[in-house]
């Protein structure tokens, strides 16, 4: 009988199986089953097939009311039934990703402790220091490869929900595994609750985290310093991806520890990656280069800084001497243009700021600059008014606008404001799902920089290689990967990324081209495989059912 992972004491039985969500498979366990496994009598008798408990939970899903019941309904069949669980989101990926994730679980963290029903990974606060070792001890798993971890100081475009913001590692894993066949054992969501600045947490009775004021300076360091090293002693071969930490300590923490750990933050890196793929794959309906493009970005926090760092190098993959590629990144903050004169900036932004006449808005910016295209990282919702898409489509046959802040409500334009307003000319990306905008009797088909298309191919590769460190020149590998993926078929629709119906196979390809970037720097001590591509295949979870009893031969 097969025991999936590492529990000691068997396999279980009866109602103890029954309770065991990586094991159970409710109204789907055989008569065989039930009779060897001490089940008679403890389910109703109907035996199901997986596929008809899948149509049974799509039923259920479309019946909630409203997304937020439809999160919870989700999440409770992942506390009861993993492998349907993942089933029915690998097999409804498109329809099932928007409520475990980006833009339900954004409504979800802030109502996660009226939420609150039971704990899932491990919450660490400054009272845990010095035994962060015996924490992360306490979880039953040992084989754990991926870890995220959040402080929830910047939960999507939401801010510092504290604690709540554990609803983000939680709903990230579901990703790894359901995109990337990473077994929900090897995940880890981990909560590091350093407080609050949050007021209105503070005085909510119902809030499960600590009310109190944020950590800083040496006590937060010591703190993250002490999980980093535990979580590698605990997990070895872990991967830690930092996941919605505030801008301040987000790019303090990925210099820190970039060369020390294999880690990266997704926020930064795993953005990065999905949004160059996105303008790779618009250059190729625009028929542009990136070396000549002109981009301006609003907002120069982790998802632009990012974005610009992985597209100027790039440029420079491409040719252009490192100035030149800087010069064609323009970013906009919440004090305006970004320029030398400027006293006000840190060195992540220093690096961007050219001699030039500083412009407050960013209409000024758009015309002064005159950029091919315009990416929206700003959490600022309507930022891209019909003045500025006006103003891109005068200055360009097809436009680029990528409107990246998340959630929809936080969104620098809506798909349909960036066709209407361009005259159908825009090439357009949301960070969140738009629906499709019909004009003057076309179709248009949004495209989603959704980071899912990156971060579990990256995972995937960074496991299947056991590489030391997550390097930038992955999420270039990644990246130029993904566009490979679109189709010209995908591009003629005005698609830039793949249907997520085919995210397996997209992350296969992305870990296969991580993987290969691994062999080749030498990040890793493991001799590669004959065939890398059928080892990393062999290594993806399927959540279809096993049986649990030996299959009787008849004759
Ligand atoms: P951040 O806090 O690090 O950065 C926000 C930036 O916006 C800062 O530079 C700030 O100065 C700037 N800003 C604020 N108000 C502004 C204004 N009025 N005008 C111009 N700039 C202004 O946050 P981040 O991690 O960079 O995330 C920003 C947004 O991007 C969030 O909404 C997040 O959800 C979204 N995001 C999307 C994706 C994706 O689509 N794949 C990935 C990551 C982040």
């Amino acid at each position: 009988m097969p025991t999936f992972d590492d529990r000691s004491g068997g396999f279980p039985r009866g109602l103890e199986l029954l309770h065991d969500p990586g094991l159970n498979k409710g109204t789907a366990f055989t008569a065989a089953e039930r009779e060897a496994l001490g089940l008679q009598g403890l389910l109703p008798p109907r035996i199901s097939t997986q596929q008809q408990q899948v149509d049974h939970v799509i039923y259920n899903v479309r019946r909630k009311p409203n997304p937020l019941e439809k999160y919870l309904y989700l999440i409770g069949l992942q506390d009861r039934n993993e492998q349907l669980f993942y089933k029915a989101l690998v097999d409804h990926l498109e329809e099932l990703s928007p409520l475990v994730y980006t833009p339900t679980v954004g409504l979800a963290c802030q109502e996660y402790s009226h939420l609150y029903r039971r704990p899932r990974g491990i919450t660490l606060t400054r009272y845990d220091r010095g035994r962060i070792k015996e924490a992360l001890l306490n979880w039953p798993h040992r084989k754990v490869r991926v870890i995220v971890v959040t402080d929830g100081e910047r939960i999507l475009g939401l801010g510092d929900l504290g604690s709540n913001g554990m609803g983000i590692p939680v709903g990230k894993l579901s990703l790894y595994t359901a995109c990337a066949g990473i077994d929900p054992a090897a995940c880890l969501p981990v909560m590091i609750d350093v407080g609050t600045n949050n007021n209105e947490l503070w005085s909510d009775p119902q809030y499960i985290g600590l009310p109190e004021p944020r950590l800083e300076g040496e006590e937060y360091d010591t703190l993250i310093d002490e999980f980093m090293e535990a979580a590698g002693d605990v997990f070895p071969r872990v991967m830690i991806q930092l996941e919605d930490f505030g801008n301040r300590n987000a790019f303090r923490l990925l210099d820190r520890y970039r060369d020390r750990y294999c880690m990266f933050d997704d926020d930064i890196q795993g953005t990065a990656g999905v949004t160059l793929a996105g303008l790779y794959s618009a250059l190729r309906i625009i028929k542009g280069k990136i070396t000549e493009q002109r981009i301006v970005f609003l907002g120069a926090g982790e998802a632009a800084l990012g974005i610009g760092n992985l597209v100027a190098s790039a440029m420079i993959r491409q040719g252009l001497a490192e100035e030149e590629a800087l010069g064609r990144c323009w970013f906009v903050d919440s004090k305006g243009l970004i320029v030398a004169g400027r006293e006000d900036l840190n060195l992540h932004k220093r690096r961007f700021a050219h001699d030039f006449p500083f412009h407050r808005t960013l209409a000024e910016v758009v015309e002064a600059v005159r950029p091919t295209t315009l990416i929206g990282a700003s959490g600022q919702p309507a930022a891209f008014g019909p003045e500025i898409l006006e103003a891109m489509a005068r200055l360009n046959e097809r436009p680029i606008i990528f409107a990246l802040s998340n959630p929809t409500s936080r969104a620098e334009c809506t798909a349909e404001d960036a066709y209407r307003h361009t005259q159908g000319r825009a090439v357009f990306a949301g960070g969140s799902p738009f629906p499709k905008v019909e004009m003057n009797g076309q179709t248009f088909v949004p495209g989603q920089a959704n980071n899912v298309y990156i971060f579990p191919g990256v995972g995937l590769g960074v496991m299947a290689s056991e590489a030391t460190r997550v390097t930038d020149e992955m999420f270039a590998a990644a990246a130029k990967c993904l566009d490979e993926q679109v189709s010209k078929d995908d591009l003629e629709q005005g698609r830039i990324f793949p249907s997520l119906a085919r995210i397996r196979d997209v992350s296969a390809a992305i870990a296969l081209a991580v993987a290969k970037v691994a062999f080749a720097g030498k990040l890793t001590a493991m001799k590669e495989p004959s065939n890398l591509p059928g080892y990393i295949k062999s290594l993806m979870y399927d959540p279809v059912y096993s049986s649990y009893v030996p299959v009787k031969k008849h004759g």
